[in-house]
């Protein structure tokens, strides 16, 4: 519970590549220097599913990825906002012609789409901080569905 109240007003980022170049990721890691500074946002970039809000995420889904991509959709908590970056993530981009499972649309929900390739990294930050207010909306609604059950707990 605790942990909830401190992560309400931020936005956790789990970046996942399912197979991509590593071009769409590079540019989401500059997202992290001094120049774009994506925390100054509130806005926190990992590879942690259990603890992400949205998931961003890149590349064609190779045959690898498929299940992987749906394993760590599942144990991402709600809002589960996820955002396709890059023609691969949209539409399997230059790797189209291969064998791909993909789109990412195709293995789970995606809430937007940013083509490119790779999107530039001020493009990445707007998609995120439109996103935010959806997200950081859906918490509340959850952290006070919580507190209200835990108090009810708590009459019973
Ligand atoms: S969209 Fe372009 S930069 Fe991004 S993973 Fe695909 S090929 Fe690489």
């Amino acid at each position: 519970m605790i942990k909830d109240f401190v992560r309400k007003r931020s936005i956790n980022v789990c970046l996942v590549n399912t197979g991509g170049c590593n071009g769409c990721d590079i540019e989401i890691v500059s997202c992290l220097a001094p120049r774009y500074d994506i925390e100054q946002y509130g806005i926190y970039v990992h590879n942690n599913p259990r603890e992400a809000d949205v998931l961003v995420v890149t590349g064609p889904v190779t045959g690898a990825w498929e299940k992987r991509l749906l394993e760590i959709y599942e144990k991402t908590p709600e809002p589960k906002i996820v955002i396709a970056v890059g023609a691969c993530a949209l539409s399997g981009g230059i790797f189209k012609e291969g064998h791909i499972h993909g789109p990412v649309d195709k293995v789970i929900p995606v809430d937007a789409k940013l083509p490119g390739c790779p999107p530039r990294p001020s493009e990445i930050i707007s998609a995120v901080v439109s996103i935010a207010p959806d997200a950081l909306a859906a918490k509340e609604k959850l952290l006070n569905q919580k507190l209200k059950e835990e108090k009810n707990k708590v009459k019973a």
